[in-house]
C-alpha cells in the first residue's frame, strides 16, 4: 500500500494524503487527499441536495445527460487509457477495451431506463376488478459505490451508470490504486452537469470506504474481495443500508470432447492470462475432458508461446497491480507443485519483483490452494476429467459462483445450465460481460445482486405500488359493514375461482 498518512478524523485538520504508484516501476502517478468521515459526510450531503434536482427530472432529460457524458468519454478515451494505464500497469489496448465496454453500459442504460422503470399498468386480478393498478421504480436517492482497481472503469460503471440512469446521484470511492481513473470519471460528469455534484468521488483507503458504508446513503454498491464484502455488510447493518456485494470468483472453464480445441485454448489462455489474471470473472481453472487432453495442451502451450509479461510494448501481460498479491500467487504455484502439480509452463520461478511470467500447472490436486482460492495471477490449473459430469461436479465443487464459460459443440447449453454461477459463456469466454441486457452477478461467496441489464437498472429503485379505486367493489370485504353474507360470497367466489382442480396451459 502507498498510503503515506493516516486518515485525518479531526474536523478541520489539513487533509491526509497518499500516492498512487505505477505498478510497472514505482513512478509516482497521483498524490489524493484522504477523505475522513466529514468528508465523507459532507460529500452525502451534496449528493442529496443534487438528488433532488436529478431525481426530478424525466427519464429523457437524464438519458441526455449520461450519452453527452459517453460521448466525453469515447473523445477523450486515449486520456482515460493512459490514467489507467498508468495505475494499473494494464496495457493500453486492455485500458481500452474495458473502457469500449463501459460506454455500451452507459449508453444502454440510459437508452432503457424509462422503458424498465418507467409507471406501467398491471392486471389487478379478479378479486380486485374494481382497482386500476400500477407499478413504477423511484430512485433511492444516494447510492454509495466503492470499487476495486482491477477494472478501475468497468467495474464501477456497472453501478454507477445503472445508479445515475434510474436517478439516483452517486459518491464514488475508487480503489486506492486507481484513484486518478475515479476522479477523471467523476470530473467529466461533473463538466457534463454543469458542476452539480451529481457524480462525486471521494479518495482515501478502507477507512474512507467504511466512511461511506457509515453514511446516510440508500445503498452501497461494492466491487471488492470477499472479505471486504463482508466489513461492508456489517457497516451497513448499522443503518440498515441495502448492499450489493460484487466479490471474486474462481471460475473453470469446462472442454468436451466435441470442442474446437483452438478456440478453447485461446480462450482459456486468455480469460486466464489477460489483465495478468486479476479478473473476478477470469478463467482460473480448465477442465478438460480426458480424450481430448493431450491436444488440448498442445494446442494451449503452441500458442502460449511469446507470450509474456513486461512493461515493454512487445509485452501482452502488464504488471502484478496490488504488490501483497505476488505472495498469494507465489504460494499457490508452489501449494500445487507440493502437492504432485506438473508445471507445464512457467512455475515457481514465473513469480517476480512486479511481474508474473504466465504460469500453467496440469493435474493440479483438488484440495491444493491453486483450486481452492482465488489466484488474482497469470495461472492455469488445467486438469482432465472423465467426463463432462464430473467437470461439473468439480467446478461447483467451490464456495464460489461468479461465472465460467464451457467449450462444447453439442452440450454447451446444457452443460452452461448446471453450472452454480450467476453468469456463462458457451463457445467463448466472459462474453457475458459486454451484453448491456444482461445480469451481472454472482451466487454464494462471490456475492449477491445484480449490475447491468434491467435488474441492474431496477437495482436501484425501490418499487412503487399504486391502486386506483376505480368503482366501489360489489362485495366490500375491507369494511366492517362486511357482513356474514359477503363473507359466504367471498367464500363462493374463491371456491369458483381456486377450488377446482386446475391444470397448467
Ligand atoms: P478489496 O476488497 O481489497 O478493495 C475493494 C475496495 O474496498 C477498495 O476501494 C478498498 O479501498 C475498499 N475497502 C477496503 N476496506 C474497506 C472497508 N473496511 N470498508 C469499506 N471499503 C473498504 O478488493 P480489490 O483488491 O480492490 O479488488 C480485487 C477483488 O475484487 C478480487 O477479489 C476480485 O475478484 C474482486 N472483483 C469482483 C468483481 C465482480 O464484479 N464480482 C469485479 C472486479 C473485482
Amino acid at each position: 500500500m502507498t498510503a503515506t498518512l493516516e486518515p485525518t478524523t479531526t474536523k478541520g485538520a489539513p487533509a491526509s494524503t497518499f500516492d498512487s504508484l505505477n505498478p510497472a516501476n514505482g513512478d509516482l502517478v497521483g498524490t489524493y487527499p484522504i477523505a475522513g468521515k466529514a468528508d465523507v459526510d459532507a460529500a452525502v450531503a451534496r449528493a442529496r441536495e443534487a438528488a433532488g434536482w436529478w431525481g426530478a427530472l424525466s427519464f429523457d432529460e437524464r438519458a441526455e445527460y449520461l450519452l453527452t457524458w459517453r460521448s466525453v468519454i469515447t473523445r477523450r478515451i486515449a486520456q482515460l487509457a493512459d490514467i489507467s494505464h498508468r495505475e494499473t500497469g494494464k496495457p493500453h489496448g486492455d485500458a481500452q477495451l474495458e473502457i469500449v465496454l463501459a460506454i455500451d453500459h452507459i449508453t444502454w442504460a440510459a437508452k432503457h431506463a424509462k422503458k424498465v422503470l418507467g409507471a406501467r399498468k398491471v392486471k389487478a386480478g379478479l378479486l380486485m376488478a374494481n382497482q386500476a393498478a400500477s407499478v413504477e421504480y423511484n430512485p433511492l436517492g444516494v447510492v454509495g459505490v466503492i470499487g476495486p482497481w482491477n477494472y478501475p472503469v468497468f467495474t464501477p460503471v456497472g453501478s454507477i451508470a445503472y445508479a445515475l440512469a434510474a436517478g439516483n446521484t452517486v459518491v464514488f470511492k475508487p480503489s486506492e490504486y486507481t484513484p486518478g481513473v475515479g476522479q477523471w470519471l467523476a470530473d467529466t460528469f461533473t463538466e457534463v452537469v454543469h458542476g452539480r455534484p451529481v457524480l462525486q468521488v471521494v479518495t482515501g483507503l478502507g477507512a474512507t470506504g467504511n466512511a461511506l458504508c457509515t453514511a446516510d446513503v440508500d445503498k452501497l454498491a461494492f466491487t471488492g474481495s470477499g472479505p471486504t464484502g463482508k466489513k461492508v455488510m456489517a457497516a451497513c447493518a448499522e443503518n440498515l443500508t441495502p448492499v450489493i456485494i460484487e466479490a471474486g470468483g474462481k471460475d473453470s472453464l469446462i472442454v468436451d470432447e466435441d470442442a474446437d480445441l483452438t478456440k478453447a485454448a485461446e480462450a482459456a489462455l486468455w480469460g486466464g492470462m489477460s489483465n495478468a489474471g486479476q479478473t473476478c470473472i477470469g478463467t482460473e481453472r480448465v477442465y478438460v475432458h480426458e480424450r481430448v487432453f493431450d491436444s488440448f495442451m498442445t494446442e494451449i502451450l503452441d500458442q502460449a508461446k511469446g507470450l509474456r509479461a513486461g512493461a515493454d510494448a512487445g509485452a501482452k501481460i502488464g504488471p502484478i497491480t496490488m504488490p501483497s498479491q505476488l505472495k498469494i500467487i507465489q504460494s499457490h504455484i508452489d501449494d500445487a507443485i507440493a502437492k504432485g502439480a506438473n508445471v507445464a509452463l512457467g512455475g515457481s520461478d514465473a513469480v517476480g519483483e512486479r511481474f508474473v511470467q504466465p504460469t500453467i500447472l496440469t493435474h493440479v490436486p483438488e484440495n491444493s490452494t491453486e483450486i481452492t482460492e482465488e489466484t488474482f495471477g497469470p495461472t492455469l490449473a488445467i486438469n482432465p476429467v472423465k467426463s463432462m459430469a464430473e467437470a461439473v461436479e468439480l467446478t461447483n465443487a467451490t464456495s464460489y459462483g461468479l461465472a465460467g464459460a464451457v467449450f462444447s459443440k453439442k452440450q454447451g447449453m446444457e452443460i452452461a445450465r448446471q453450472i452454480r454461477s450467476g453468469m456463462t459463456s458457451v463457445n467463448a469466454v466472459i462474453a457475458f460481460a459486454g451484453v448491456p441486457t444482461l445480469p451481472f452477478g454472482g451466487v454464494g461467496q462471490s456475492g449477491f445482486g445484480r449490475i447491468h441489464g434491467p435488474d441492474g437498472l431496477k437495482e436501484f429503485t425501490y418499487a412503487k405500488a399504486i391502486t386506483r379505486q376505480k368503482f366501489r367493489p360489489v362485495m366490500m370485504h375491507t369494511s366492517f359493514t362486511r357482513d356474514a353474507k359477503t363473507d359466504s360470497r367471498v367464500a363462493q367466489l374463491i371456491t369458483v375461482l381456486h377450488g377446482g382442480k386446475q391444470t397448467l396451459k
